[in-house]
C-alpha cells in the first residue's frame, strides 16, 4: 500500500486523534459541542439512554456513543394544564414518582420504567393501555427540544404535526432529544384480575378481549401450555393501589426469575430436568405473586423499575395484528415446540404479551393501522439464542409480524422496507434534511434507513 498516496488525499494525515468513543452529556452546552459538525468527535454518533434496547440501535462501534442519563432534571410540572417538562435522560420511574407526589401519572401503563424519557420517545414504548388509551408514551408528547444531526438546536411541537410524528420513534436518527413536554393525567386506580388458562382457552377468548375496553398483559409458557392473564379495568373503587405488591411482582419477574434461570443453567446440566424445574418456579411466581397480591394498581404503581439487571435478559419483540392473534398464539406454541425438538434450544423465561392500541401519532409506529398484540420472547439462554431469533423472525414474517427496530432481533432489511413502505420513505426524506451528512447513521441503522 502506498502510504504517501493515502496522506495526499488529506483524509488520513490531517486528522487529529478523535475523542473517546463514549461521552456522557450533563449540560446542553456540552451536547451542542459534541454535535458541532467541526467537533473532534468520531462519527457516527449514537445517542444512548438506559441501553435497554435489544438491538445495536444504541451502539456505535467505530464512532461515538452519547450517554444521556446525566441530563435528568424535571423542569416543570403543570397540574393545571396537566403537562410535565423534563430532560431526556430522566428515568421513567423518577418521573412517575415526582408526578405521583402531585397526584398525577403518566398516561398508559408502562413496563420497564428504568428506561429514559428520551429512549421511550425515540424508540416505540409499548404498554398495556386500558380502553383506547394509547400505551405508547411518545404519543402523549406535545413538544420536543433537540439538537439535529446537523448540530442545530431546534424545537418541534404540535404546530408541526408531521415533523413531531417523525420525531416519535425516530431512533436517534433525526437528532438527540434534550427535553420533552408531555401530557399527564390525574392518578386513576384500576382493578387487576388474573386468570390461569391453557393456550387454546386463551386463543378462544382473545378476540373478545381485544375488542373490549380492558387492558391486557399476559405471560405465556408455550412448553407448559399455560397463559397467565392480567386484565386491567379502570374502576370507581379499586381499593388501595399500594406500591408494595407491584414492587414484589417486579422483584419476582425481573430479579428472582432471571437469577433462578441463570443459577439452574449452571447447576443442572440435564436439560429436561432443568426446564421442568424452571417452569415450576415460573408457575409458582406467576400464581402466587400476581394472583394473590396484585389486585389493584395505578399507572404510577404498576411499574417495573429495573434497567441494569433487565439488560442481561435476551429478548426479541414482534407485534401481530390483534385480529389474527388467536391463530398466532397456537402457531407460536407449535413453533416453539418444533424448534426445541429440532435444535434443543428453548427460552427459559415466559414470553410477555400486551395489547397495543392503534396509534398513528408516529410515522414508524408499529400499531399505525390497527390494534396489535406485542409479543416479547425472553430468555437467559445465550447459547443458541441468535439462531432461535432468526427462526423466530421467519415465523413472525409468515404471520405478518411488525418489527420494532430497537427490539426485534435478526430483522431482515427487505422485510422492514416492505412493512413500513411509504412511511419509511417519508421518514428517510426527513432524515436526509436533518442529518444531511449521515452523522447519526451507523452501519446497523443504514441497512434499514439509508
Ligand atoms: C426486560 C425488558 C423489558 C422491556 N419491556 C418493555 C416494554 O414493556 N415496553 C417497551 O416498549 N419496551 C420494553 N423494553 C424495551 C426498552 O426498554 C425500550 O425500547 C426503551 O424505550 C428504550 O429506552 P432506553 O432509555 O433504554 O433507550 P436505549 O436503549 O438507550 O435507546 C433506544 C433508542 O433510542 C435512541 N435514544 C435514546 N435516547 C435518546 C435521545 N435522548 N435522543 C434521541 N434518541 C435517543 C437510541 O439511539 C436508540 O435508537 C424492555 C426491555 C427489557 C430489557
Amino acid at each position: 500500500m502506498n502510504s504517501a498516496r493515502m496522506k495526499n488525499t488529506g483524509r488520513f494525515g490531517a486528522q487529529r486523534p478523535a475523542e473517546p468513543a463514549e461521552i456522557s452529556v450533563n449540560t446542553i452546552k456540552k451536547l451542542l459541542r459534541v454535535m458541532d459538525r467541526d467537533a473532534n468527535v468520531a462519527v457516527p454518533v449514537r445517542p444512548q439512554g438506559a441501553a435497554t434496547a435489544a438491538t445495536d440501535c444504541n451502539q456505535s462501534a467505530a464512532g461515538t456513543v452519547v450517554r444521556m442519563t446525566e441530563l435528568d432534571r424535571i423542569l416543570h410540572i403543570d397540574p393545571e394544564n396537566l403537562t410535565v417538562t423534563a430532560q431526556a435522560g430522566i428515568r421513567l420511574y423518577a418521573l412517575a414518582e415526582a408526578l405521583a407526589e402531585q397526584r398525577l401519572q403518566l398516561i398508559g401503563n408502562h413496563d420497564m420504567m428504568g428506561r429514559t424519557l428520551g429512549g421511550a420517545i425515540a424508540a416505540p414504548s409499548l404498554g398495556a393501555g386500558i380502553g383506547n388509551e394509547s400505551g405508547s408514551l411518545a404519543s402523549h408528547v406535545i413538544s420536543v427540544k433537540m439538537v439535529s444531526g446537523a448540530g442545530q438546536p431546534m424545537t418541534v411541537d404540535n404546530k408541526q404535526p408531521k415533523l413531531l410524528g417523525a420525531m416519535r420513534a425516530s431512533y436517534g436518527l433525526l437528532g438527540v432529544i434534550v427535553e420533552a413536554t408531555l401530557k399527564v393525567q390525574p392518578i386513576a386506580t384500576f382493578s387487576a384480575t388474573h386468570r390461569r388458562l391453557r393456550i387454546d382457552e386463551f386463543s378462544s377468548i382473545v378476540d373478545t378481549l381485544t375488542n373490549n375496553e380492558v387492558g391486557i398483559r399476559f405471560c405465556m409458557m408455550p412448553y407448559r401450555d399455560r397463559v397467565y392473564l392480567d386484565l386491567r379495568r379502570y374502576a370507581a373503587d379499586a381499593g388501595n393501589a399500594y406500591n408494595t405488591p407491584w414492587r414484589i411482582k417486579d422483584w419476582g419477574e425481573s430479579t428472582v426469575m432471571p437469577h433462578v434461570c441463570k443459577s439452574l443453567n449452571i447447576l443442572l446440566p440435564i436439560q429436561s430436568v432443568r426446564y421442568r424445574l424452571i417452569d415450576s418456579v415460573t408457575e409458582a411466581t406467576q400464581g402466587i405473586i400476581n394472583s394473590r397480591f396484585v389486585r389493584s394498581g395505578s399507572n404510577a404503581s404498576a411499574q417495573s423499575r429495573t434497567a441494569s439487571r433487565a439488560r442481561r435478559v435476551l429478548y426479541s419483540t414482534w407485534c401481530f395484528p390483534a385480529t389474527d392473534f388467536s391463530f398466532v398464539l397456537k402457531a407460536y406454541q407449535k413453533f416453539c415446540r418444533e424448534t426445541y425438538e429440532r435444535t434443543h434450544y428453548r427460552c427459559d423465561l415466559p414470553a410477555i404479551g400486551y395489547r397495543v392500541c392503534k396509534d398513528s401519532s408516529a410515522a414508524l409506529s408499529p400499531a399505525f393501522d390497527e390494534p396489535m398484540i406485542a409479543l416479547q420472547t425472553t430468555s437467559m439462554q445465550r447459547k443458541g439464542w441468535e439462531d432461535f431469533a432468526i427462526d423466530l423472525a421467519d415465523f413472525a414474517e409468515n404471520w405478518a409480524g411488525v418489527p420494532i427496530f430497537s427490539q426485534t432481533r435478526s430483522l431482515r432489511a427487505d422485510y422492514a422496507k416492505q412493512v413500513f413502505a411509504e412511511r419509511l420513505e417519508f421518514f428517510r426524506r426527513i432524515r436526509r434534511q436533518l442529518d444531511p451528512e449521515d452523522r447519526l447513521l451507523t452501519p446497523f441503522m443504514a441497512q434499514y434507513f439509508n
